[in-house]
């Protein structure tokens, strides 16, 4: 491909938004970083279409052209609409990928991109490009587990970062606690029972008309609520022995009390003629998410003797989710990374990231592999030969 020869990045405002980071190589990190493999990796799970550089842990270049304009009308990811928005981004996002990284074709050791779990129709645009792209160029294609990047992410804020932790993985379909024991070895300690946190930010926050996505809308207008105003349950699992789970949650019942609590509030609006209390609601929902959030991260440190947590996905950018870890982790004797902003959300920086250990590890995918809509982090070998 001719990286000169791309079409400049449509202007309209319901064309997908690019953006670019091409991280200068600081000059400590390349001296130890000198021999590790170079991943061109490619990310189209679901609404962004991402292509990414990484030399080991150093990013050379990250693009991220994101749909999220075109699917905030329908009010959430449309999978037939991000298919063919990664079929339009992909070739321009590869050539501006390969460009800022100021390689050739003959620098990249290896290709990668997301084979599960995502949005199959999506996912087959990223493996399909990939695949030719390894064909082509005769390279190594390694295929990606989505929410083992979730954890690499978390590597691009601390190179020197290693096994044992916790991850805690927090995104729009996933929330879990995952013990890492080693370089591919996961175990999951607990989960969510139903809706995903991110899947009840964005939930709630349509129910309170706030728009899509939920997350970072509730997050900016908690801070002028009041987050001890109202009083909502936490999602405990009871146990039939009597007690209560130490890890898993359930957030789909907080989501139904957030719907009662704003009906309750908007009669009561209606009969007083004042306004419903949005920032209120917003904030004490923020809270009680985060409580039970930290509290079963904490009971897994203890548990499990861990020392260090990572967070991971795109609710690890939510501003109390952070606070309360870090004055969890002062206060329990851990330790708490969060990844760099821009890796929260997806990225193909944190897909390549992955991809160099894989591929270091002497891991490679075979050229038949597909796209799968769901698939365990547990069970993350399937996609190596
Ligand atoms: P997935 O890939 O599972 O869809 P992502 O890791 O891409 O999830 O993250 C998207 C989710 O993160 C959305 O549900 C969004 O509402 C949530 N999110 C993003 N920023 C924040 C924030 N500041 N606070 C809470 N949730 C957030
Ligand atoms: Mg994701």
């Amino acid at each position: 491909m001719a990286v000169s020869n791309f079409s400049p990045a449509a202007s309209d405002e319901n064309s997908a938004s690019w953006s670019l980071s091409n991280l200068e190589m600081d000059s400590e990190d390349s001296k130890r970083e000198g021999h590790r493999a170079t991943v061109l990796a490619i990310e189209t799970s679901c609404d962004e279409t991402a292509v990414a550089v990484v030399r080991g842990r150093d990013v050379l270049s990250s693009i991220v052209s994101s749909q999220i304009e075109i699917h905030r009308e329908y009010g959430g990811v449309v999978p037939e609409v991000a298919s063919r928005e990664h079929v339009g981004a992909m070739g321009e996002a590869i050539a501006r990928a390969l460009l800022a990284s100021e390689l050739g074709w003959d620098g990249i050791d290896a290709i990668a991109a997301t084979c599960a779990p995502g949005l199959v129709g999506a996912l087959m645009v990223g493996i399909t490009a990939a695949k030719t792209l390894a064909m082509v160029h005769s390279k190594p294609f390694v295929g990606v587990h989505h929410l083992e990047v979730h954890i690499y992410a978390s590597y691009l804020s601390d190179p020197d970062l290693q096994p044992p932790f916790l991850c805690l993985l927090v995104s729009g379909g996933h929330t879990s606690y995952v013990h890492v024991r080693a370089p591919g070895d996961y175990v999951i300690l607990g989960k969510t029972r139903d809706d995903a946190a991110g899947e009840a930010f964005d939930k709630v926050a349509r129910l309170l008309d706030l728009g899509y996505p939920g997350g970072p809308v509730i997050d900016r207008l908690t801070c002028s609520g009041n987050k001890q105003a109202f009083s909502l349950p936490e999602g405990r699992i009871s146990l039939p022995e009597g007690g209560y789970h130490r890890y898993d949650a359930s957030f789909s019942g907080l989501k139904t009390a957030v719907l009662r609590l704003t009906d309750r509030l908007k009669a009561e609006a209606l009969e007083t003629g004042g306004d419903v209390p949005v920032a209120d609601v917003a904030a004490s929902f923020q809270a009680t998410v985060v409580r039970a959030l930290v509290k079963r991260a904490i009971a897994c440190v203890e548990d499990y003797g861990l020392k260090t947590v990572v967070v991971g996905g795109g609710v690890a950018a939510n501003s109390e989710l952070r606070s309360q870890l870090q004055i969890a982790a002062e206060n329990h004797n851990f330790r708490v990374l969060f990844p760099p902003m821009k890796y929260c959300t997806d990225n193909a920086a944190m897909i390549a990231c992955a991809a160099v250990d894989n591929f270091e590890r002497g891991l490679r995918s075979p050229l038949t592999i597909g796209a799968r809509s769901k698939l365990s982090i547990t069970d993350v070998a399937e996609l190596y030969q």
